[in-house]
């Protein structure tokens, strides 16, 4: 048995798919030039049949847009000039495939990559990606690709982009990963594809191999390998019970989530794309309280238009029927990168040129998101919020910006709605110290406490070495929690949360206590935070949280919650 951290709760029993990305070694040879022409050659019809198979798997999942990234690779693969330039290589050095293809390769990468143009430096990005299938072909390694998995699996890796997350198909079961925490965004999108998934499981890839039966406990954190038949029957029995407490909370779907001496809160959910506002309604939220853009930048191979924006945004505020919507602005940066856009060489990514940092910077990249929304707005009740603002002038510049757009789009002659709230992310520490500041300017708050205990603890949220760290019941962040909410409310704001931390049972007791507003969530996570909410007493959460606000230590806290609710 292994441990880690349960990340998106559930149990899976299956065998193991390891994703193992291989390395390209090319070395130069001497080499048979017609052999090489026919290993050229069938390695580019195997590359074509790949990415056709992936296109097919991917029709249905991915939107139009998503899937043009294939059409565009096949185009790339049929290209007379590229097969001219690596035949010509072979034959005039009498040198084997893969050093043509590399070599070929390399430099159209740079070509492009050396362009003043995103269009072209996007088609680097393309050329990387089709010239490694077609070496790893020539090399004869086997490419991971989860998409094409066709049979039920545990997925084990080092760890998963959010992109071989979305790739993941029905047969993937759940995985399992050798670093993250609840909060690494492989975690994240495993609670909106509802799949289980333990993280941070440091051996993982030296005890499990390829093909070994796993037992995955994503509600311990427990993985199992190569688990005797008793064992098996027994998981199975505790995966039926965990789905049938899931059925249970379902009776809740449509109550309010009001406390019993009757304190209204909102319950909302988080989402990655518009795809995911059914589970949210599903899973009876009330809102969205966290729309995470940034995925629709990166699941592109191009920042995307302001159009192909305006469409995401509009379907989601169709989907959630006039109820709420939280859409934050693009936070990209630390661990999310774009595979189209360089970003610079820093020490420390997570503290360096990020979300509002960046958009602040390259306001061309700003203003097309911001008007993509306002163009949206007509379509429900949208709140836009900018991420990791530290200081009231980031707030300030990125308002301006916005009215400015909004004005512009007025004066166009477009409808926009004239509800709608600007807010801001309290993630960084500043901002939960100089909140009551803040809610001078900003219509709303969201506490991110994914990054807010991050920075607060400073220890990197993707590190299972310092995972420790991660207390959201420590009285430090409830202090900082505090001080956000009471500056809110001070002048008359509402405070919301969307970090992790607004999921947890025991943590919705003490931020009923605190006062807090609207709590946005994982969707799976709702029904589970509206029984808590229901069968509690604001007045006797005010005490809690007073009594817990005294307190020195995190486990003291978590010890004194457990004790007064059950
Ligand atoms: C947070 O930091 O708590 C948050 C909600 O944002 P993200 O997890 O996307 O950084
Ligand atoms: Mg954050």
């Amino acid at each position: 048995m292994l441990k880690g951290i349960a990340a998106s709760s559930g149990i899976a029993i299956a065998k193991v798919y390891k994703l193992v990305q291989p390395t390209v070694e090319v070395v130069k040879k001497e080499a048979n030039v017609e052999e090489e022409i026919r290993k050229f050659q069938a390695a580019l019809e195997e590359t074509k049949k790949d990415i056709e198979m992936i296109k097919e798997k991917a029709t249905g999942k991915l939107s139009a847009e998503e899937l043009a990234v294939f059409d565009a690779h096949l185009m790339m693969i049929g290209d007379p000039e590229l097969q001219s330039q690596i035949t010509s290589k072979i034959e005039d050095e009498q040198v084997n495939a893969e050093y043509a293809a590399n070599e070929v390769s390399n430099a159209m990468i740079q070509m492009f990559e050396a362009m003043d143009n995103d269009y072209f430096r996007e088609r680097a990005a393309d050329v990387k990606d089709v010239t490694f299938r077609l070496k790893c072909h020539l090399l004869g390694l086997r490419i991971p690709d989860l998409s094409l998995i066709d049979e039920e699996s545990i997925v084990v890796a080092h760890d998963l982009t959010p992109s071989d997350t979305a790739q993941l198909n029905q047969f993937a079961k759940g995985f399992a990963t050798a670093i993250g925490g609840r909060t690494s965004h492989s975690a994240i999108m495993a609670r909106s594809l509802e799949i289980p998934a333990v993280v941070g499981c440091s051996d993982i890839l030296e005890k499990a191999q390829h093909g070994d039966m796993l037992i995955l406990d994503a509600l311990e954190g427990e993985v199992f390998i190569n688990p005797d038949q008793a064992l098996i029957a027994k998981y199975e029995e505790k995966a039926r019970a965990f789905v049938e407490e899931k059925q249970a909370l379902q009776a809740l779907k449509d109550k309010p989530s009001i406390s019993l001496d009757g304190h209204h809160v909102e319950l909302a959910g988080n989402i990655g794309t518009p795809k995911d506002v059914e589970g949210v309604l599903r899973h009876g939220g009330e809102g969205i309280g966290l729309y995470r853009t940034e995925f629709l930048y990166m699941n592109a191979d191009h920042f995307p238009t302001e159009d192909e924006q305006f469409e995401a945004y509009k379907e989601v505020l169709e989907g959630m029927q006039g109820k709420r919507v939280v859409v934050r602005t693009l936070d990209i940066g630390g661990d999310k990168t774009l595979p189209y856009f360089t970003f610079p060489e820093e020490m420390n990514p997570f503290l360096g040129y990020r979300a509002i940092r960046l958009c602040l910077d390259r306001t061309d990249i700003f203003r097309t998101q911001l008007r993509a929304l306002i163009r949206a707005s007509v379509y429900g009740h949208l709140c836009i919020m900018f991420p990791m603002i530290a200081t009231v002038q980031e707030f300030r510049d990125a308002k301006a910006i916005f009215l400015e757009e909004k004005e512009k789009l007025v004066n166009e002659g477009v409808k926009v709605a004239d509800n709608i709230e600007v807010g801001m992310m309290v993630e960084i520490p500043a901002a939960a110290v100089n909140a009551d500041n803040f809610a001078k300017e900003a219509d709303f708050f969201s506490i991110g406490t994914n990054d807010l205990i991050q920075y607060s603890m400073a220890a990197d949220r993707m590190s299972e070495h310092v995972s420790y760290l991660y207390q959201p019941y420590n009285p430090s962040i409830l202090r900082l929690v505090k001080m956000t909410i009471d500056g809110a409310h001070k002048e008359g704001k509402w405070a919301g949360m969307c970090g992790e931390m607004a999921g947890e049972p025991h943590a919705v007791a003490l931020l009923l206590g605190l006062g807090l507003d609207e709590f946005s969530m994982s969707a799976t996570s709702i029904l589970k935070a509206r029984k808590v909410v229901t069968s509690l007493n604001k007045k006797e959460m005010e005490e809690l949280a007073k009594e817990a606000l005294s307190l020195s230590t995190a486990e003291e806290v978590l010890a004194l919650v457990k004790e007064k609710i059950k």
